[in-house]
């Protein structure tokens, strides 16, 4: 290796720096000028550049190193000249393979911060160095890792930096060292409401949700477009309802790496989810909630609803689908064809109720919300219960809110007794100071509360729940015949819960929606509408507050089967559903 040394030798200089490392000032251009420094020192001769200028070490496809041993086979250059081990990989085994295989290039690898290539250590401390590099790597992310769960776990603080749809993180502040936090952005929290309102309220898929927000030009975070994704992550955001979950999933290497693109900057550039005992919960501030706990595990209800109604697949019109389950086991009932006859079955093939005809089961279905809508008492006798737990909330709010006004005349005179003790002596200006904030910080918070309470949306007398339920089943009623098989499913699923088969009998459970007087006009239900079914109407123009609960009121009906011979449901000439023994006065006679 007696040329080792030479003068004039041409070599390449290859530089890398991380995104981290770029954070923290480095620069790949004062790499590269004292790789160059060093190489004019050594009267070396510098043939190429080649530059990696944000990449992880990590991450063995970057661009420039790959241009660089393409050159390298080339035979551009003799040899490579690098500042350390690290720079060319972080990992042992791609530090052999890129080493390795410059050498089969007939190169020479030089590390500016080993002390010579031909020592006999030299393999060895290559191999350890690339160890070290690695182990500080990992004992890096490791102290990260704890340093993030101590603050979250002690100082119930939140680190997501990344922040949520809905929310701003303001970043630390180096230069007075505050810590970084999360503010509310009032518009896309609007959306937020907006969403789940549609979701809980109207039933709508995610789908549906996307499209009404592009129709309708809402923007989705920078500017994009809604894709089912962004709406999906919306929806399942637990941060909303108050809980925000670190270590919910973490990067991971992505499982089609060069799926479309050939160079990626972090290897770990997929994220996957953590098993649900690994998430830690955080509290987040009264302040930060954007929808009510209630709302937001109704919305999680739904949306699994929603999969179950899914039309992937579907050879045939099951009327029933994703809102039927087994009576004895508790698995779905869904539909199977057999024989050119339709039916509906346990899904667990527990064998403990027979199947049933489909058309038998969507009458006896199609019966009962027939007659609840005729005689709405029927539920309406059940609401009596639900009423008084409404008025229970009622008086729970107003005590509530006196308990808020106490708390804040309690504040004030706190605070004029801190004054005329500090005028007198008796407190010293820093103790005047602490009191003072602690003050401070209660009276924020007896303030969220009481606006919180003022906005909350106003509930319902039971008085005008029973008007509101009889006006929405006589508005529905003058529709309900004239659906066609998919709207009746869609209004079927907007006020059934669930529908427990037990053999001889099934059992019902749901809601019709109960609403203030002034807004029974939009219920979600316009008979009058072109296609003469449900029409998506906008509830929430009123503004009202997301924090309020929804008043509905629950029916459970249990109806006998029967069994024979069953009745058909029929359609008419138009597709549309209707029941027999209605013929004569549902059927429009043009
Ligand atoms: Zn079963």
């Amino acid at each position: 290796m007696t040329d080792f040394d030479a003068a004039g030798m041409r070599l390449a200089i290859y530089a890398r720096v991380s995104t981290d490392e770029q954070r923290e000032g480095q620069t790949i251009d004062s790499q590269v000028s004292e790789l160059e420094r060093f190489a004019r020192e050594k009267a070396w001769i510098v043939a190429g550049v080649y530059k990696d200028d944000g990449w992880s070490g990590a991450v063995m496809a970057r661009p420039e190193l790959d241009h660089m041993r393409d050159d390298a086979r080339k035979g551009l250059f003799q040899a490579v000249l690098i500042n350390d081990v690290d720079r060319l990989a972080r990992d042992v085994a791609h530090l052999g393979v890129i080493k390795r295989d410059l050498e089969k290039s007939g190169m020479r690898v030089i590390f500016r911060k080993l002390p010579s290539e031909t020592s006999p250590t030299y393999n060895l401390m290559v191999n350890i160095l690339g160890s070290f590099a690695e182990f500080e790597r990992e004992m890096i992310s490791d102290r990260t890792r704890r340093g993030r769960r101590h603050k979250i776990e002690v100082r119930k603080q939140y680190l997501g930096s990344l922040s949520s749809y809905g929310y701003r993180y303001v970043t630390i502040d180096r230069a007075s060292g505050k810590e970084g936090y999360l503010v509310m952005e009032p518009a896309e929290a609007q959306v937020v409401r907006q969403v789940f309102e549609w979701v809980d309220r109207e039933g709508l898929s995610a789908r549906r949700v996307l499209n009404r927000l592009n129709q309708r030009g809402i923007p989705a975070q920078k500017g994009a477009h809604w894709a089912k994704s962004s709406v999906l992550r919306v929806l399942h955001n637990e941060m909303y309802a108050g809980t925000w979950h670190y270590n919910k999933s973490r990067g991971c290497e992505p499982e089609h790496p060069n799926a479309g693109r050939p160079y990626r900057r972090h290897t770990n550039s997929s994220r996957r989810q953590c098993p649900r005992k690994d998430w830690l919960p955080l509290e987040l501030p009264e302040s930060l909630r954007i929808v009510a706990r209630d709302q937001w595990e109704r919305v999680q209800d739904r949306l699994l609803r929603n999969i179950a109604f899914s039309p992937r697949n579907e050879k045939h019109f099951y009327l029933l689908k994703g809102l039927l389950w087994c009576g004895a086991c508790g698995s779905r009932y869904v539909g199977e064809p057999c024989k050119g006859k339709f039916y509906y079955r346990c899904m667990a093939r527990c064998k403990r109720l027979r199947t049933i005809r489909d058309e038998t089961l969507n009458q006896t279905v199609f019966e009962t919300v027939e007659n609840i809508l005729d005689n709405p008492a029927l539920v309406l006798e059940q609401a009596e219960k639900q009423s008084l737990r409404v008025a229970n909330r009622v008086e729970r709010r107003q005590t509530e809110s006196a308990n808020v006004e106490a708390e804040l005349k309690q504040i004030q005179t706190e605070e004029n007794r801190l004054l005329a003790a500090y005028r007198t002596g008796i407190l010293s200006p820093a103790q005047l100071g602490t009191e003072l904030e602690t003050l401070k910080a209660r009276r924020n918070s007896a303030e969220t509360r009481r606006v919180q309470i003022a906005t909350v949306e106003p509930l319902i007398a039971p008085q005008a729940a029973r008007r509101s339920v009889e006006e929405y089943c006589g508005e529905v009623r003058r529709a309900f015949r004239s659906f066609k098989p998919d709207q009746l499913r869609e209004f079927l699923r907007t006020i059934i819960h669930r529908i427990d088969f037990a053999g001889a009998s099934v059992r019902i459970q749901g809601h019709l929606p109960a609403r203030p007087p002034q807004e029974v006009g939009c219920v979600g239900l316009a008979p009058t509408d072109s296609h003469g079914g449900i029409a998506t109407t906008t509830i929430d123009t009123h503004g009202r507050n997301p924090g309020g609960e929804t008043e509905e009121v629950n029916f459970d009906l249990t109806e006998i089967i029967p069994n024979a011979p069953p009745r058909t449901m029929s359609r008419d000439a138009r597709g549309r559903f209707y029941s027999p023994i209605a013929v004569h006065d549902s059927i429009p006679s043009d």
